[in-house]
């Protein structure tokens, strides 16, 4: 089996369960997922080689890190080049399914989201894409997916930026009650920095008002 289920600008994405090893193909006792990145022609190719694979070693040392911070997030399995292969996390994606559950559920759901962004954040991993598309419910379990555009810092403003970007999935994408979660959200969220990062979401906000 190795099926597209998703393909990007950046990446296709794969459900499989075909490890290459040579010429062969030896079969995994379980799918997982492999994130190719693809080819772009506008750039050259000894460029475009380089940028593809550092961009496939950073997600996968964000995503290492992330681990060993406690997070809930796809383990590695494989490095190859262009390719990362990571667990499958079998779930709901919350941007389709957020709006079907109860309040309650949709409130812990949100509290959760707070704790595993509160995790990366006090050891210093930005997400880079925190939306709900990013996020799958298993089990009762949240787990962060697409570390993609994530990065490692300590500044309090990409910390903030992050906490911006799960604000506005909300509003776009679970508008009825879009307060309410966020709200749920920050009882979740208590890094280290909290205040700090909450002044500063104020003033990305507004930069954010005079740019539209
Ligand atoms: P990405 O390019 O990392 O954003 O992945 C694109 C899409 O592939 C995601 O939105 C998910 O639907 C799916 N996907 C990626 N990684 C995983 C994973 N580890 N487990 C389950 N689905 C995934």
């Amino acid at each position: 089996m190795n099926n597209l289920i998703f393909q990007g600008a950046e990446a296709k994405v794969f459900l499989t369960d075909e490890i290459k090893s040579d010429s062969k193909i030896i079969l995994a006792p379980q799918a997982f997922i492999r994130k190719s990145r693809v080819p772009k022609s506008y750039r050259h190719p000894k460029i475009d080689e380089e940028l593809r694979k550092k961009r496939t070693r950073i997600e996968a040392r964000v995503l290492s890190k992330a681990l060993a911070a406690g997070a809930n997030i796809p383990k590695v399995l494989r490095i190859e080049k262009y390719d990362l292969e990571m667990e499958f996390i079998n779930g709901d994606r919350l941007s389709q399914t957020l709006n079907s559950y109860s309040e309650s559920k949709q409130f812990s759901i949100m509290r959760e989201i707070g704790t595993q962004t509160a995790i990366l954040h006090n050891n210093n991993i930005i997400h880079g894409d925190l939306t709900t598309s990013n996020m799958i419910l298993q089990e009762n379990k949240i787990f962060l997916i697409d570390f993609g555009l994530g990065f490692i810092s300590r500044k309090i403003e990409d910390k903030a930026v992050d906490v911006h970007l799960i604000k506005q999935a909300l509003e776009a994408k679970h508008f009825q009650n879009h307060k309410k979660l966020f709200r749920e959200f920050l009882e979740g969220y208590n890094p280290t920095e909290k205040e700090k990062i909450l002044a500063r979401l104020e003033a990305v906000e507004k930069r954010g008002r005079y740019r539209h």
